[in-house]
């Protein structure tokens, strides 16, 4: 009941860091790791990163830049300890809330980790979970199988109380800002998908697939199916995985054969394409890159002037008038879930190393700006 209220005077949004450990072969990299402390052992909300600069005349200045979030998660935090962390969250759907979990950072900082997993046969930068263990459970996996199963197991429980719940689930991807099905059929970027958003709230996007799902195993196969179709187009287009924003939604509807009460939630994960910047991604003299990299950083900051301005309607305890979610694919396929009676998570993702530094203080203030 306290957290709860905590939660309200807080308002709907939500902000988590997530740092990476080390991955094999990384450790002789130039610079090693960075600086990366954790001086608030209680409440897990404090990071510290040291930014060491050289001046023109070779002295070096060093500078200890700290930032607050709602959680910080260290290296070895596990899958579950993140996921115990989001749970209330999840649960939330099943009461008929939306929710959105966005995990945001540099290629390469445990995005797709934290959202799907890691199987012993992932290849570097190529999302591949392992769908056979969804229904029982692996300690690698992500967030997206554990958030399926856990609102199954909630909704087994409500039976019991006269309550039904049916679900279905849809993942898209959004790729110059063109928005393609991975649960489709026929080649990508062939099929025009419009995004509508009817009267009720309820948001379909045209000729996309939604697949019922009666348990998590059937997870497993939405999970194998896009995956086998992201990883056809990434050998054909340049790892555009990793430049690309992927939207998995589950929706749930529940109606109550006792009292006939309804209500409809939905759940969506986002594994947003890598926010590194144009020199750092080799974009400037290749012109698809550059197309790849505009629109990435347009919606990236589409969504942070949408969570900034949706947090700053909150703390005055108003509705916000204007919220600019036309402005990119992302947030107008997602308007109806942020904002309103919506609960919205970014979970930031970091790398520990030194020559990734750069990159962590550019995520480091684009979420402090949406906090
Ligand atoms: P991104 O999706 O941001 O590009 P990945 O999720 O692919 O990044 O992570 C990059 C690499 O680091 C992968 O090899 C992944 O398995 C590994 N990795 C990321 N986070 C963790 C973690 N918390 N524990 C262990 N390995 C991780």
């Amino acid at each position: 009941r306290l957290h709860n209220q905590i939660q309200e005077l807080k308002g709907n949004i939500r902000v988590y860091v997530r740092v990476r450990p080390v991955v094999p072969g990384e450790k002789d990299e130039a610079g090693g790791q960075a600086a990366i402390e954790f001086p608030d052992t209680r409440d897990h909300q404090q990071i510290v990163l040291t930014n060491t600069t050289e001046s023109a005349m070779g002295s070096q200045r060093k500078e200890a830049l700290s930032f607050t979030f709602d959680r910080v998660f260290e290296p070895q935090a596990t899958q579950l300890e993140v996921f115990e962390e989001v749970s209330q969250l999840v649960q939330s759907v099943v009461d008929g809330y939306n929710v959105t979990i966005f995990a945001y950072g540099q290629t390469g900082s445990g995005k797709s980790h934290t959202m799907l997993g890691t199987s012993p046969v992932r290849m570097k930068y190529m999302v591949v979970c392992t769908p056979l263990n969804v229904s029982q459970g692996s300690p690698a996996e992500g967030m997206i199988p554990r958030a399926v199963r856990q609102i199954f197991q909630t909704g087994e429980g409500m039976r019991s109380k006269g309550w039904e719940y049916t679900m279905e689930g849809q993942f898209l991807e959004i790729y110059n800002e063109t928005i393609n099905d991975l649960l489709g059929y026929g080649e990508f970027d062939s099929k025009k998908h419009e995004i509508k958003h009817d009267k009720s709230g309820r948001t379909t996007v045209t000729d996309t697939v939604t697949l019922p799902l009666n348990g998590p195993s059937q997870v497993a196969t939405l999970l194998a199916r896009a995956e086998s179709r992201r990883s056809v187009a990434a050998t054909l287009m340049n790892q555009r995985s990793s430049r690309s924003h992927s939207v998995f939604t589950l929706r749930v509807s529940g109606t109550n054969t006792i009292t006939g009460e309804s209500c409809e939630g939905c759940l969506n994960l986002v594994d947003l394409a890598g926010s590194e910047r144009l020199s750092s991604s080799g974009a400037a003299n290749d012109k698809d890159r550059l197309r790849e990299t505009q629109a990435i950083n347009k919606s990236l900051s589409a969504l942070g002037d949408v969570i900034a301005s949706l947090g700053v309607a909150g703390d005055n305890g108003k509705q916000a008038t204007h919220i600019p979610y036309r402005n990119s694919k992302l947030t107008y396929l997602l308007q109806n879930s942020l904002g309103g009676n919506s609960k919205t998570l970014m979970i930031l993702n970091l790398s520990p190393m030194a020559a990734h530094l750069g990159e962590s203080l550019c995520s480091l203030r684009f979420a402090t700006k949406v906090n």
